[in-house]
């Protein structure tokens, strides 16, 4: 049973880690972007549906497709961290920020000054075998 989160986290700096997230948000963003204008035929790495439809249009090319699947990866890399940041920030904004998703336990402080935008405490993470 996950247990309601006693409040806002007071061991934390939460305006650091805001700082933090937010940082990393416009970066990620940054990145998608970059991809997304690399990308000549326009429009299409918006939707990762669309993204399967387009590769089997390539699929007679084979480096461009090549190129393309790992721009996918990366892609999908990227979009992922960045749905993580935003529902951490989402989290410092309703005052369960540093509480595990999964089990509400407190996620030790050691824990999130390396992954900031870590979700579950480390067993769950464990358990589920998300880095997050
Ligand atoms: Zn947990």
């Amino acid at each position: 049973m996950a247990t309601a989160p006693a409040g806002p986290r007071a061991d934390l700096d939460l305006n650091e880690y805001r700082r933090l997230l937010e940082e990393e948000r416009n970066r990620l963003t940054a990145e998608l972007e970059a991809i997304h204008s690399q990308d000549e035929t326009g429009g299409t790495a918006g939707e990762l549906s669309e993204l399967s439809d387009y590769d089997q249009h390539m699929a007679d090319q084979g480096t461009e497709l090549f190129l393309r699947e790992q721009d996918q990866a990366i892609y999908i890399g990227l979009k992922t961290s960045l749905d993580q940041v935003e529902e951490a920030l989402r989290k410092l904004d309703n005052g369960t920020y540093g509480y595990c998703d999964r089990c509400g336990m407190e996620i030790i402080k050691e824990r999130l000054e390396v992954l900031p935008f870590a979700l579950y405490c480390i067993r769950c993470a464990d358990e589920m075998e998300s880095r997050f």
